[in-house]
């Protein structure tokens, strides 16, 4: 939380003269010692303040310096990108990271339209680092502020943005439906992202959020850190029931929308029921997809792209396998395989196209992946495919079109997903 309540630091580009005593400031404000000498020197936050200094070449007489430093936007772009929940935004209103839950994938760097996120080392991780409006810090003003001598940075009353929701929803803000709820289906980010835009326009509106997934709303990207045991099954939610509370949104849990019906404005769910609705978002995400193949329904073959899927397979690998094959050499497969190998499940990944993350790295990126994944054990098939999952009812091995055959205990089918398009289905809803 904010101590200087919806204050935010302004800053004033013509005063800053890039000194650079705001960075140390921000680094000892967030060291252990609060000491200059020791956070620069043995505490190794050299690297560590929560914003870049920018410089530009001179446009008309002076060069451009200021500081980037958060918003603290109305509507953080950022939070909406992180995939784990590592950053949310407080009652107060300040965006924060979490540095335990960041996995440094660098989405919210992207995503800041004012570069104030910095992807640094900390600690042997790579996390992302913004300003907190110095949380912790016991000055009177965040330390940057008060060590400006320029007045370059300054505390103030934030102005109201525009809101980009707004005119969306406020179209039937007077009509007789505005006391039905908004209802969406699909409690990932895209899913919880909406429930804070309603709520910065419409403060008291009834929102229900129908999930089919008994854990509620937790991060995808943490589920090879889960599979492997480096993640509990509670450090996988990313928002608590606290956030539901606080924004007063019914949770349905376990609940699927089976069917749309948009001229009566209702949804109806997997067991019958009914719901009315004023505003219906689909947030649903995608689905596995799975190649034909022989033999996909042994025991032993999984999909990864939910919970569920993810704790069948982390039981069945612990209490069964030795040796496991990945299909589908993308992001997703590459962790996949990873946290096998970490489980110390001797794992060979095929893939259709010649080299790994085809659609995601150009050939040197991939090549650098590939060394370091060859170095923990993992075996490459690459240009190939599974024809064939073999045996008894149980996995025991695939067969690939070149025709070598490769004794596995377990399947991962990491290819992709596909658009979860079901809920318009038989409507005239076009999916585009
Ligand atoms: C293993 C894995 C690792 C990943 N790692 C990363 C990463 O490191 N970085 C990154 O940026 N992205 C990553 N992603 C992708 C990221 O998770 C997705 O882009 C993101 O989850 C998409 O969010 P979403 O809200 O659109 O959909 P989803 O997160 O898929 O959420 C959709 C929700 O809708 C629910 N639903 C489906 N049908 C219905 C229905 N009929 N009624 C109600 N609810 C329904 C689903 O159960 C699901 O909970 C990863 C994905 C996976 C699977
Ligand atoms: S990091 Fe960027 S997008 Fe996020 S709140 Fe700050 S200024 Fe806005
Ligand atoms: S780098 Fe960290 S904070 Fe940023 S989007 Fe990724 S997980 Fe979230």
């Amino acid at each position: 939380m904010s101590r200087w309540g919806r204050k935010r630091i302004r800053i004033i580009e013509e005063n800053c003269v890039l000194c650079h005593l705001c960075e140390v400031a921000c680094v000892v404000a967030h060291s252990n010692s609060k000491d200059p000498i020791k956070a620069y020197k043995s505490e190794g936050l050299r690297f560590a303040q929560r914003f870049r200094l920018l410089f530009a070449e001179p446009v008309f007489e002076n060069p451009v310096t200021f500081p980037a430093i958060c918003r603290h936007c109305e509507h953080p772009f950022c939070v909406d990108a992180c995939v784990t929940g590592a950053l949310e935004k407080t009652e107060e209103g300040a965006v924060v990271s979490n540095l335990v839950r960041c996995i440094g994938c660098g989405n919210c760097v992207v995503a800041c339209p004012h570069g104030a996120i910095r992807l640094v080392e900390l600690g042997g991780r790579r996390v992302a680092l913004k300003c907190d409006l110095c949380q912790g810090w016991e000055g009177e003003e965040p330390a940057c502020v008060m060590a400006c001598p320029n007045r370059a940075l300054v505390l103030e009353e934030e102005g109201k943005e525009s809101l980009p929701l707004e005119a969306l929803l406020a179209t039937d803000g007077g009509s007789p439906e505005s006391s039905s709820p908004y209802v969406i289906a699909g409690g990932g980010p895209a899913g919880t992202a909406a429930i804070r835009g309603i709520r910065e326009v419409d403060e008291e509106g009834r929102i229900i959020l129908i999930t089919p997934e008994h854990l509620g709303c937790y991060s995808k990207a943490l589920l090879a850190h889960y599979l492997c045991g480096e993640e509990s099954e509670e450090g996988l939610i990313y928002k608590a029931k606290e956030f539901f509370h606080r924004n007063g949104v019914e949770v349905l849990l376990g609940r699927r929308v089976v069917r749309l019906d948009p001229e009566r404005k209702r949804v109806v769910l997997d067991d019958g029921e009914e719901v009315e609705f004023r505003k219906f978002l689909i947030a649903t995400g995608g689905k596995p997809f799975v190649p034909p193949m022989k033999g996909l329904d042994k025991e032993g073959v999984f999909t990864f792209t939910d919970f569920e899927k993810a704790k069948e397979a982390r039981e069945f690998i612990e209490a069964n396998a030795k040796r496991a094959v990945v299909v589908g050499a993308g992001f997703i497969g590459m962790e996949v395989a990873e946290a096998l190998s970490r489980m110390g499940i001797e794992t060979t990944v095929v893939e259709i196209a010649p080299r790994i993350l085809i659609r995601a790295l150009d050939d040197r990126g991939a090549q650098i992946v590939l060394d370091l994944l060859k170095g923990r054990q993992i075996s490459f098939r690459t240009g190939d495919t599974v024809e064939e999952i073999m045996g008894d009812g149980r996995v025991k091995a695939v067969r690939l079109r070149s025709g070598e055959v490769l004794d596995c205990d377990a399947v991962i089918i990491a290819i992709g997903v596909v658009p979860n398009t079901e809920v318009v289905e038989g409507t005239t809803i076009e999916v585009g």
